[in-house]
């Protein structure tokens, strides 16, 4: 099949003087400039409710961003008929003309939109311009490119054997009914790729994005729109979770869902759907990825320096708001005082303030509710006993919604921070006895209920080869000499186990195999 050979999107620099840069800084003053007033988007339809919800950015509570439009059950009923109403015609066209479409909104987000996107990305969820590019440019431009590559592939297996009178085939046909993406608010590249894994694979899809997200997700669909995707192939909405759970999960065409966020709404989900499980035409695909508690564990022989990195970065960038941060270190006795020193160096480097001033890296959490749920971790260490703040521990929300990366040290390997998922910039790191490797890995494995990355350091090849085989089932991202978050499309396929989701992986053969349905045909001549 003739179809462009995807790489990797290159990384813009956004260096002082560079004309990214120059670019980006023109884009947020004209969004700063404006409020936009933000519809659903059902087929053909800009749905304005006069239900208007204020957008703020995480890091200014004094700066409006606009309203979106909040719908009621009748707009997701609406979605519905939507995506059905234009099944027929999507499934029936050419996957060529599918394909072409989503090549185009990669080429629209890789030119003339990159400005757009990231800058919607760095205000509405205040990433700052290095952790927009690589997720809202780089990694959606990647999904979009690789899973045509992917989908060609899939469409292109066949039986190995066929002929003596007989010709076998396999058609890959859309899931019968429609599919619902529940998308989060920490990567838009993740919000944009599930309706468009799904789509690109046939299917129509209902899209309700986190409500801290709907600021990009709007630019998103202009994108969509302006590639080509058709009206009701993918219908935008925002409705509270229960009313659109409620209408989604009863409806007899619900034919899977593709989700990204916590693990208690995954789980829930998954029960709704058992309880319906009656009602369905089919058995619907149930694709998600929640959440983590990522580790990093260093053998004695690491180098310390690349640990201390590895923490800062792994466990810092984007305020530890994604699902692969580092959130527990185990480091060996030996090396802990070097680590330390390294890793103090860097938190003291970290400048935190809006995502407008470029020299910031650390910008707010997403809102009110994750504010107060990581401040109060960090206020319940302060008074824990064996429990020490070595860096950060400060907070506050008067402007907006800025905690310092903190770092707990715990005696006790099994603190609350070393256990429960916290979705923060909030690191604990609990020191070893430097020749119990072997117990400290047990530890890694057990801590926790999730399995979604991991990273050993290490430069023993007994001691890696040891991790590797210990830790097999503790990440579905398992990185060797390297910080554990970051996975790039076409490179590392994302996802985990256990309690961190189906490990469909995002970016990946996998996950595209889960949004159709085949059927083998046995022809006798
Ligand atoms: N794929 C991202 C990474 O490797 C994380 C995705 C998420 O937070 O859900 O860092």
């Amino acid at each position: 099949f003739n179809i462009p050979e995807p790489i990797n999107e290159p990384v813009k620099s956004y260096a002082p003087g560079s004309p990214e840069r120059s670019e980006l800084q023109a884009m947020l003053k004209e969004f700063r400039a404006q409020q936009v007033d933000v519809p659903m988007y059902i087929g053909s339809e800009e749905v304005r409710t006069g239900n208007k919800k204020p957008m703020n950015p995480p890091h200014d509570h004094q700066h409006l961003l606009g309203h979106f439009h909040e719908g009621d059950a009748s707009h997701v009923e609406q979605a519905i008929n939507s995506a059905m109403g234009a099944k027929h015609a999507w499934e029936s066209m050419e996957w060529e003309q599918r394909a072409a479409i989503f090549l185009k909104a990669a080429d629209l987000l890789a030119g003339p939109y990159r400005a757009k996107i990231n800058a919607a990305t760095m205000l509405g969820q205040s990433k700052n311009a290095f952790q927009a590019e690589i997720d809202a440019a780089c990694e959606f431009i990647d999904f979009l490119r690789f899973n045509v590559k992917y989908m060609v592939e899939i469409y292109s297996q066949q039986p190995p054997v066929s002929g003596n009178g007989v010709w076998n085939r396999v058609e890959q046909r859309p899931l019968e009914g429609f599919v619902f993406a529940l998308t989060p608010f920490n990567f838009t590249a993740i919000a944009g790729n599930l309706p468009t894994s799904a789509a690109l694979m046939g299917n129509t899809v209902v899209w309700k994005p986190a409500h801290t997200q709907i600021y990009s997700a709007n630019i998103l669909m202009q994108v969509f729109k302006e590639a080509g995707v058709p009206d009701g192939v993918i219908n935008l909405i925002y409705v509270d979770g229960p009313t659109t759970g409620k209408i989604i999960f009863n409806h007899p065409d619900f034919a899977g869902i593709h989700f990204t966020g916590s693990t208690g709404v995954f789980q829930h989900i998954w029960k709704t759907i058992g309880e319906n499980i009656f009602k369905y035409k089919s058995y619907p695909r149930i694709v998600g990825e929640t959440g983590g508690k990522d580790f990093v564990i260093a053998h004695k022989s690491a180098n310390p320096k690349a640990v201390a990195v590895g923490l800062s970065r792994g466990a810092f960038e984007y305020q530890g708001q994604k699902c692969s941060a580092a959130s527990r270190a185990y480091i060996p006795s030996n090396m802990w005082a070097e680590v330390k020193k390294y890793l103090l160096e860097d938190l003291a480097s970290m400048k935190m303030g809006p995502t407008e001033d470029f020299t910031n890296f650390i910008n707010a959490v997403i809102d009110e509710k994750a504010f107060d749920k990581i401040s109060n971790y960090i206020s319940e260490a302060k008074k824990a006993d064996g429990v020490e703040i070595i860096s950060g521990g400060n907070f506050d929300k008067s402007k907006g919604y800025f905690i310092e990366p903190t770092v707990i040290v715990t005696q006790d390997p099994m603190y609350t921070t070393m256990c429960e998922e916290i979705f923060g910039p909030v690191l604990t790191i609990y020191v070893y006895q430097a020749e119990h490797f072997e117990e400290a890995l047990e530890l890694v494995d057990q801590t926790s209920p999730y399995a979604l990355t991991g990273a050993v350091f290490s430069q023993d090849r007994y001691a890696i080869e040891l991790a590797t085989k210990k830790l097999r089932n503790a990440a579905g991202n398992f990185y060797i000499n390297d910080k554990p978050t970051g996975a790039v499309v076409g490179q590392q396929p994302f996802g985990g186990a256990r309690a961190s989701g189906t490990n469909d992986k995002a970016g990946s053969m996998i996950n595209l195999l889960r949004w159709v349905s085949p059927r083998t045909i046995k022809e006798t001549f």
